[in-house]
């Protein structure tokens, strides 16, 4: 404690004495302590002309200048005055070596403290000060006394101390005006780093109130996935999907495929693929509740790539589309029911047309005709079957009647009725079906989507193609592979693949005709049978779509 006094102290007199505009008070009384000193010191070789009276002037007038800068309130007082000082205490020096003239020389080295000090207050004009000074006081006594006997030696003995003060004090200065300059400097540099600080710090508040306001949630990722920005629309969304009040992260949330009770795998969360360098739009997720009472979101991800070309992280936004899934829901359910009510008389105009067209009276002209519009209306018929289809299992779920099934068969059969199809165009059918351990599934629906993709694979590949059709199996799943060789898609194409309605610019530009509705209902079934459905496809070279099975 006392030791820590002590250094406080000594720092604050060591302070003091360096202090280049302050420390007036300190510095006079170290002068003074060190011309005692001397004194003592001379005092034992030469005593006599110690306790001369013009040494004891001498050393009286440094005892008053030493009490009034004890005295003076220097922090009020304009620092120009403490100058005089030193020029008192050079006044003395000269005095007091006056006192000794050849006897002890040195003692007119006790003018170069104060000379420093001149110069490291007060820079070049103190140079010039402390210079005359010394001049005035050393110099011109001797000159003086020889008086009229004075040759260029004298002068040039006598100037040499004021010289030497002169140089020291000159480098003196220098180097406290570099230290000035630096200090300078360096205020400068602080003073900029904080002004963009607190710049960087408004835009920063800027920015948070900016992404608060919009409704839609914000997430920014930084390269090893975790948050670095998120706004308030995404913190209450993950509040409402929450399954644990404790933590709160992605992997807690609760997320299922839309229409469905599947939850999503880890691996397919929006911040994850994300994290994953994914890039992607327009994918539509449940959160939170359940029997789809939870809240439709469209999430989409950007990579973040920073000025040097590298990735730095990634930006996933949420917008909640319920209200949009609530208006579409409504809108099916009314296509639904025309859907319905034009069933009933489609199926008597089809079963009409077989009737005429299989009588014999007709003329070849008249029957071509007529095969054209009974295409027509199976065409028309097949759609309303969809739009019925995809309305059923939206209501009420993929009901599944599972019994055990060997897949490998059920794909076969599904091969073999669209092969009069694939023939029409002239496409390759090539089966690779390995036997499969059997399994529990509702045959019914898993042949619905197994035909919906083949029926694809033949309908999105130009005659004379291929479409091969793979089945395979191991410890945990079964996979049954349909590939082609058609018109493929683009990486953005196949993001929106599995949503309703939703067709391809690449078949829509090659007039291919479709409502897009086959692929979600494939989906639905395959997600009730707790198994997984992918694509692969490259554009104007083919896809493959994958469904894979758990084997219990
Ligand atoms: P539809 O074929 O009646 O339009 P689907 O839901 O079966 O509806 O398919 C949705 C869209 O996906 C299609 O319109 C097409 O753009 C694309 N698609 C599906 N299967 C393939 C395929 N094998 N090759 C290329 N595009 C395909």
């Amino acid at each position: 404690m006392t030791r820590d006094k002590d250094g406080g102290r000594a720092h604050r007199v060591y302070e003091a004495l360096a202090s280049g505009s302050g420390g007036v008070a300190a510095k006079q009384c170290f002068y003074f302590g060190f011309v005692l000193l001397i004194s003592a010191l001379l005092a034992i070789s030469a005593s006599p002309l110690v306790s001369s009276p013009q040494y004891l002037v001498g050393l009286g007038i440094l005892t008053l200048a030493t009490i009034v800068a004890a005295i003076s309130p220097w922090p009020k007082i304009d620092r120009r005055w403490a100058g005089l000082l030193p020029v008192v205490n050079i006044g003395v020096a000269g005095a007091l070596r006056d006192v000794f003239r050849d006897d002890a020389p040195a003692v007119a080295l006790l003018a170069f403290l104060p000379a420093v000090w001149l110069a490291f207050f007060f820079l070049q004009s103190g140079t010039v000060i402390a210079a005359i000074a010394v001049t005035v006081s050393l110099s011109l006594p001797t000159l003086l006394r020889a008086f009229p006997l004075i040759d260029s030696v004298l002068i040039t003995r006598s100037m040499l101390i004021p010289l030497a003060v002169a140089q020291i004090c000159f480098m003196v200065a220098l180097a406290r005006r570099r230290a000035l300059d630096e200090r300078k400097r360096t205020q400068q540099a602080l003073h900029d780093k904080d002004a963009l600080l607190s710049e960087t710090k408004t835009q920063e508040q800027l920015l948070k109130n900016i992404i608060d306001t919009v409704d839609i949630g914000l997430v920014v990722i930084n390269c090893s996935g975790g948050i670095v920005l998120e706004n308030s629309a995404y913190r209450e969304l993950e509040k409402f999907a929450s399954s644990s009040s404790a933590k709160i992260g992605e992997s807690t949330l609760i997320m299922r495929y839309p229409n469905t009770e599947a939850r999503i795998p880890d691996h397919q969360r929006p911040l994850h693929r994300a994290a994953d360098r994914e890039t992607f739009k327009n994918n539509v997720i449940a959160y939170g509740g359940s029997n789809g009472r939870g809240r439709k979101i469209s999430s989409s991800a950007r990579q973040i790539i920073g000025l040097d070309g590298e990735r730095s992280g990634a930006v996933v936004v949420f917008a909640d589309v319920t209200a949009y899934f609530d208006a579409a829901r409504r809108q099916n359910q009314f296509v639904a029911a025309v859907s319905h009510e034009l069933r009933t008389p489609l199926t008597s105009i089809i079963g009409y047309l077989d009737l005429v067209i299989d009588g014999e009276e007709l003329s070849d002209n008249v029957s071509a005709n007529l095969d054209v519009v009974l295409r027509n209306s199976e065409q028309l018929l097949k759609i309303v079957e969809d739009l019925l289809g995809t309305q059923t299992v939206r209501d009420n779920g993929v009901d599944l009647a599972r019994e055990v099934t060997d897949v490998s068969e059920l794909t076969r059969r599904a091969c073999e009725t669209m092969a009069p199809a694939a023939n029409d165009k002239q496409i390759e059918l090539e089966l690779r079906i390995d036997e499969t351990p059997s399994i529990a599934v509702d045959p019914a629906r898993l042949t619905q989507a197994v035909i919906n993709l083949l029926s694809n694979a033949i309908k999105y590949t130009s005659a004379h193609g291929t479409v091969s059709v793979t089945v395979s199996s191991n410890h945990a799943e079964a996979e049954i592979a349909i590939g082609d060789t058609g018109i493929g898609m683009t990486d953005e194409e196949q993001t929106n693949l599995f949503t309703e309605y939703y067709r391809t610019p690449s078949a829509k530009n090659h007039h291919i005709p479709g409502h897009g509705l086959g692929l979600s209902i494939t989906r639905l079934i395959v997600l009730a049978h707790r198994g997984q459905i992918s694509v692969r496809s490259i554009q104007g070279r083919g896809s493959t779509f994958t469904i894979r099975l758990p084997l219990t």
